[in-house]
């Protein structure tokens, strides 16, 4: 059961922590609004969590996820970590700044020689771990390392949580969607269109349902409650104090239904989940 306090997932036998005190940079508000799905290319996950977490290695990321399914996690969730490299999309760029980066234990494109598959590293393959594919930013097959079914599951189950707990996330994008040609992860052996649809689909149905009853905190030194989303609109109280808890009933622009001691409308920049 994944839980998540103070933006780290809860250590258990499925989640460690590793520090990586070289990522400090909080998101802005309203940020992220992006998961971003990587593989690491590497030999297993502990290895490429502890090289990610290095001082002097000019990229990290928020989880790794080793071949069991196992979560390690290096940076919390509300603040910026190095995954993303030179990216853009739908007219934005540099997504460091808008999303969590997973990484996920698979060593990338395999080489056939003879019977086996080899990797970059020099790690061979037996046929069984290797899925013959076409990118989706290419036009012929390769070898493919295979995802575990764990690590599948465990993805579904950290996007959900992270979207339970950070209502501003509606975008789950591959590293080779936004940094096309230069990256390949997570590649076609990770069914990313697959968990798109189960995860970004249902929601889209329910529209801005989606943020309804999550739990949030005034964010800012005295917010206006008001009776209608305008700031023309007359406040129904004192402004809530900073720190407040707040329950959102609805979305309607960029306004928040939220009720507190009292009910009322109060600017969604100023909210903030799971302080
Ligand atoms: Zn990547």
């Amino acid at each position: 059961m994944l839980k998540i306090e103070n933006h780290w997932f809860t250590p258990s036998d499925e989640v460690e922590h590793i520090a990586c005190p070289k990522n400090t940079q909080l998101f802005d508000r309203g940020q992220p609004d992006t998961i971003v799905i990587h593989y690491t290319a590497g030999k297993n996950g502990i290895s490429s969590a502890h090289y990610l977490a290095k001082d002097n290695v000019k990229a990290s990321a928020h989880l790794v996820l080793d071949r069991s399914g196992k979560i390690i996690q290096l940076v919390p969730f509300n603040t910026i970590s190095w995954h993303a490299g030179k990216s853009s999309y739908a007219e934005r760029s540099g997504f460091n700044n808008f999303s969590i980066g997973i990484e996920i234990d698979n060593a990338g494109i395999l080489e056939k020689t003879g019977d086996m598959y080899k990797s970059w590293f020099g790690k061979k393959y037996t046929a069984d771990e290797v899925v013959k594919a076409t990118h989706r930013n290419e036009s012929t097959e390769r070898y493919w390392h295979t995802y575990t079914e764990e690590q599948i599951d465990t993805v579904q189950l950290i996007c959900e949580k992270l979207m339970d707990t950070y209502p501003t996330i509606k975008y789950i994008l591959g590293h080779e969607e936004i940094a096309p040609g230069r990256k390949q992860d997570p590649g076609p052996a990770f069914p990313l269109n697959k968990l798109r649809t189960i995860l970004l689909d249902s929601r889209q149905e329910s529209g801005s349902d989606k943020f309804a009853n999550a739990i949030g905190f005034v964010d800012v030194d005295g917010l206006n409650i008001r009776e209608m989303p305008s700031v023309n609109s007359d406040t129904v109280a004192e402004p809530l104090p900073e720190g407040t808890k707040v329950r959102i009933q609805a979305k309607h622009n960029n306004w928040y239904k939220v009720t507190a001691e009292i009910e009322g409308w109060v600017a969604a920049d100023y909210i903030a989940f799971n302080e």
